[in-house]
C-alpha cells in the first residue's frame, strides 16, 4: 500500500480511529493503554491508545502486539468518515457545472456555461453504508430529496475507469472526497473535509450535468453553425445573449430564447435549400427512417402502432407514409432528447422540420392540413398541449410515458398503477405540472402537485395517492394522467 502522499510513511501506518463495538474513537476519547478496549479497524487486533497530553506529538493508536499492519489506516479514514456522514446526515456538494466550448471562425468566443447546482452543504435524508449496489458497491449512498448520490471516500484509491464506467451505466451522479491531502488525521480534519468547502470534493460524473452539457453543447453548435453561413451570405444574424437575473422569469426567458433560436435556425436551413443528399433523412428509404424513429424511440413497430398513424385526410402531401414521417416527427423533434427536445413547438417548426427531410409534392396547403391534423391527433392522444394559434407544448415526459397516456386512455384508466423505479427530474415534473395547469386550470394546485409528489413515493399506492390530490380539488383522471405523462407510474403489466 502506498502511504498517502500529506502523511509520512510511518504516520500512515498508525492507527487514527479505534473500533470498539462497531464505533470508532480518538484516541483521547477513550482510556489510555490497552484499557481503551479498541480494536484495529484494518486487522482487528488489539490497540493501545498513545495519549499525547503535551500535543507535541499527535495521539494515535498502536498495535498491541507485533507491527502495525498495512490495512488499519486506511479501513479506519473510511470508516469514520462514513460513521460521521451517518451520524450528522449532512454532506458538502460541490457545485454543478455545465460548459460546453465553441470558437468560431472568427474568433468569437461562443462557448457558453451554466451552473446546474451551486455547492453547499446538504441534508441527507438516508444514508446507507456500502450498500451493494448492482455493479459497484459506493462507500455511501446518500439520499438528497428523492435524489440519489453515490459518495466515494478516497484515501489511497480513487475512481478508476472501471468504477466510472459502471457508473455512468447506472446513470447516478457520484462524488469524490479527496482525504489524501490531510495533515492530520482526527474527526476535527474529518469534519472540515466532509461538511465545509475546505477540502475539494469533486463530481466524478453527474447525469444532469451530461445533459445541461449537451443541451448547451447544441446551442453552441447553432451559434457556430449561424455564423458560419452568415460567412457565406453577408447577412446579419440576431443575437441570442443570455438573459439577465435569476429565478424563475429568467429561465423562462431563456426557454423561450432558445426556441426562438431553435426555429430561426429551422427557418434558415430552409431558406438556405440544401441540397437533398445532405438534408439528414431524405436520403434513408422509408424502412430505414422508420427503423431510425424506433431507436431513438427505443421501441418495435407494434408499440410504436399503439400510438401512430395519427390518420391525415391529404393523402400524399407528404410522400412517405403516415406512420413513417409521422414516427420521425415524433422521435426526432417532438420527444428528443431527455425533456422533448422541443418542448414548445410551433406548426410551423413541424413543417419546415418536415420538409428538411421528406419530399414534399405539391400542394403547399394540402401539407400545411396533414402537418396540423398530425399535431391535432397528438393533442388527442395526450402527447400535445395546444397553446392557442399555431403553439403546441409535449405534455409527456417522454416516449415511454406518452405510450402509457395513450394506453390508459384506450383502456379506460382502470388498469392498476405502479410507482416507478426512476423518476424524472424535478424539472421535468415542475414543467409538467405547468402545462397541466394550463390545460385544466388550479394551476396553483398542479403546482404544488408537481413539487410535492416526490416525497410521497413508495409511501402509498399510487391510487391512494390519486386519490389524495383528487380530493384535494383536482380532478381523479387528470391526476392519474400526470402519473403517467410524468413518468411517476406506470400501468401494470406494461
Ligand atoms: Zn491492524
Amino acid at each position: 500500500m502506498q502511504p498517502p502522499t500529506g502523511l509520512s510513511a510511518s504516520r500512515a501506518l498508525r492507527v487514527p480511529f479505534g473500533l470498539r463495538e462497531g464505533r470508532l474513537y480518538e484516541p483521547l476519547q477513550v482510556e489510555s493503554g490497552l484499557q481503551c478496549g479498541c480494536i484495529c479497524p484494518g486487522c482487528r487486533a488489539p490497540l493501545v491508545a498513545r495519549h499525547s497530553p503535551s500535543g507535541r506529538v499527535a495521539s494515535n493508536f498502536a498495535h498491541h502486539a507485533g507491527a502495525d499492519c498495512a490495512t488499519g489506516f486506511e479501513t479506519a479514514v473510511h470508516l469514520a468518515a462514513k460513521q460521521l456522514i451517518a451520524d450528522r446526515k449532512m454532506l458538502f456538494l460541490p457545485e454543478v457545472v455545465a460548459r460546453a466550448p465553441g470558437i468560431g471562425i472568427s474568433g468569437k468566443d461562443f462557448g457558453r456555461e451554466r451552473l446546474v447546482s451551486p455547492e453547499g452543504v446538504r441534508n441527507l435524508n438516508a444514508v446507507l453504508v456500502e450498500e451493494d449496489f448492482g455493479p459497484i458497491r459506493p462507500d455511501l449512498l446518500v439520499s438528497i430529496g428523492r435524489q440519489k448520490v453515490l459518495v466515494e471516500i478516497a484515501v489511497t484509491h480513487f475512481v478508476d475507469e472501471v468504477k466510472l464506467a459502471r457508473i455512468k451505466e447506472l446513470g447516478m451522479p457520484a462524488v469524490e472526497f479527496d482525504l489524501s491531502e490531510l495533515r492530520e488525521m482526527n474527526f476535527e480534519a474529518l469534519k472540515n473535509a466532509l461538511f465545509t468547502d475546505a477540502q475539494k470534493a469533486k463530481w466524478v460524473w453527474h447525469p444532469e450535468q451530461e445533459l445541461e452539457k449537451a443541451r448547451l453543447q447544441a446551442l453552441v453548435d447553432a451559434d457556430l453553425a449561424l455564423e458560419r453561413e452568415s460567412r457565406l451570405t453577408g447577412e446579419t444574424l440576431p443575437l441570442f445573449e443570455e438573459a439577465e437575473g435569476d429565478g424563475a422569469g429568467r429561465a423562462e426567458l431563456l426557454r423561450r430564447r432558445e426556441n426562438a433560436q431553435r426555429e430561426y435556425l429551422l427557418h434558415r436551413s430552409r431558406k438556405l435549400e440544401v441540397p437533398p443528399r445532405e438534408s439528414g433523412n431524405r436520403g434513408l428509404s422509408a424502412s430505414e427512417q422508420l427503423r431510425k424513429a424506433m431507436a431513438l424511440l427505443g421501441t418495435d413497430e407494434a408499440r410504436l402502432r399503439e400510438v401512430l398513424p395519427v390518420p391525415v385526410t391529404p393523402t400524399g402531401a407528404i410522400a412517405a407514409a403516415p406512420l413513417v414521417w409521422q414516427a420521425a416527427v415524433l422521435s426526432g423533434l417532438i420527444l428528443r432528447g431527455p425533456f422533448g427536445g422541443a418542448a414548445e413547438l410551433s406548426s410551423q417548426t413541424v413543417r419546415a422540420w418536415v420538409q428538411e427531410r421528406f419530399a414534399v409534392p405539391g400542394d403547399e396547403k394540402a401539407f400545411g392540413v396533414a402537418v396540423w391534423q398530425y399535431l391535432d391527433g397528438l393533442r388527442e392522444r395526450g402527447l400535445l398541449h395546444h397553446q392557442g394559434r399555431q403553439r403546441f407544448v409535449v405534455a409527456v415526459s417522454g416516449w415511454p410515458s406518452a405510450r402509457a397516456v395513450v394506453s390508459d386512455a384506450r383502456q379506460g384508466g382502470v388498469v392498476p398503477l405502479a410507482w416507478l423505479q426512476d423518476w424524472p427530474p424535478d424539472h421535468v415534473a415542475k414543467r409538467l405540472a405547468e402545462v397541466f395547469g394550463e390545460m385544466f386550470g388550479a394551476s396553483e394546485r398542479w403546482k404544488r402537485l408537481g413539487g410535492l409528489l416526490p416525497d410521497l413515493r413508495g409511501q402509498e399506492p399510487p391510487e391512494a395517492t390519486v386519490r389524495y390530490y383528487a380530493g384535494n380539488g383536482l380532478d381523479a383522471s387528470q391526476v392519474r394522467r400526470f402519473f403517467l405523462a410524468a413518468g411517476f407510474v406506470r400501468l401494470a403489466g406494461m
